[in-house]
């Protein structure tokens, strides 16, 4: 056991927490069936709380609070700070700090979950210590000024314990015939699996996967992770551009937190979604397939690489330039004559096909590199 893991620097609530609930998870479990028998009701509310309360993480303290991905309705935002309550994962002041914090010093001694002290330590072991949970002032100036979140950090542990606890036990007992089933799998099942799936984006997210985006941090890009924590798993593209309310991208990346706060928009109870540039995301793909393509062929490459380059760089300006031509076509809808606007929807489509072009080129180069290589 490494020295910062001494007793003396042991948070004792924290650890005995996580390390009890997934025991009397267990036995409850067994004393549910036993004395009441087994029936579906219990299980599809922890599924349901599961949900609810590791989405409220998610869409809420991940993407909303910390990350300023977006705005919400208050009734939106109440529902996040006390569903997020109730996965006993902190208060959104402390979650989020810590979580800034993650972003700006990832990797370094100073991320409080920095996979670079072990995978342990990166999904639960930094919680068991002392220090963890320490509001860092810097990060959190935004949310003094927020009444809910005060609120919501004022009175976390009467919440957490009210949503988490003492509601689904209530819902088991009086509508699903069990008092114990609520408990034992409405709160201490979903409870364990809600916070380890968390624990996961900052372990198993910044080890397995692909670095499509960036390869100047640790975070990993993988479908499967993403289907274990609501979509959080697409990390390497969340790290390079974490203000993107989304973190799977294209629409069959599997990313449920993205697909509810689109949801939300649309009801008019989400607002102001933030997404990055298509060109930004497309310029950070190819800068990465280029570094690998460098790495692998070595010096010899040089001249094939200035072609890929110029290739690039020509992908990029005729996106940009249809991104305008759609943006000309649009304002000048209503004003411009039919014949104008016959005009303009033809240089689009022009424009589109000389970007396709491009972009096939691009791929059909880097796909074939090595035998491309050898010609020039
Ligand atoms: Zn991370
Ligand atoms: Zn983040």
């Amino acid at each position: 056991m490494q020295g910062k893991y001494s007793l003396k620097n042991i948070d004792i609530v924290n650890f005995l927490f996580l390390t009890l609930t997934p025991v009397l998870a267990i036995i409850g479990t067994y004393y549910w069936v036993k004395i009441d028998g087994f029936h579906m009701g219990p299980v599809i509310l922890g599924i349901v709380f599961y949900f609810l309360t590791g989405m409220s993480i998610t869409a809420g303290y991940h993407r909303l609070f910390a990350h300023r991905a977006y705005d919400a309705h208050p009734v939106i935002k109440i529902f996040y700070l006390l569903f997020g309550a109730a996965a006993f994962e902190n208060s959104v002041l402390k979650w989020s700090s810590d979580h800034r914090l993650h972003h700006h010093k990832v990797d370094t001694e100073e991320d409080p979950y920095s996979i670079q002290e072990g995978f342990f330590h990166a999904h639960i072991g930094w919680v068991f210590l002392k220090k963890n949970g320490e509001i860092k002032e810097k990060f959190a100036k935004d949310f003094r000024h927020d009444p809910l979140v005060m609120w919501q950090h004022k009175y976390y542990l009467l919440i957490s314990v009210t949503i988490g606890m003492i509601l689904p036990t209530l819902i088991g007992g009086f509508f699903l015939g069990s008092f114990l089933g609520g408990f034992a799998v409405g709160s201490l099942v979903r409870i364990v699996f809600t916070q380890h799936c968390t624990f996961f984006i900052n372990s198993l997210c910044h080890c397995l996967g692909s670095t499509p985006y960036t390869d100047s941090n640790s975070a990993k890009d993988s479908w499967i992770m993403a289907l274990l924590t609501f979509g959080e798993g697409y990390h390497n593209f969340h790290h390079y551009f974490q203000t993107d309310y989304r973190n799977g991208i294209r629409w069959f990346h599997f990313d449920p937190t993205k697909w509810l706060i689109k949801t939300l928009n649309w009801v008019g109870l989400t607002h102001k979604l933030k997404s990055t540039p298509t060109d930004k995301i497309l310029a950070a793909k190819m800068h990465m397939k280029s570094k690998e393509i460098k790495s692998k062929a070595g010096e010899s490459a040089e001249k094939f690489m200035q072609e890929l380059e110029k290739l690039k760089a020509q992908a990029l300006e005729t996106y940009q330039r249809l991104q305008d031509l759609k943006t000309e076509y649009k304002r000048s809808k209503k004003h411009l004559a039919p014949m104008s606007l016959q005009e303009m929807k033809a240089r689009i489509s022009a424009t589109r096909a000389e970007f396709d072009a491009c972009l096939q080129q691009w791929e059909f180069m880097v796909k074939n590199y090595s035998f491309i290589q050898g010609l020039i």
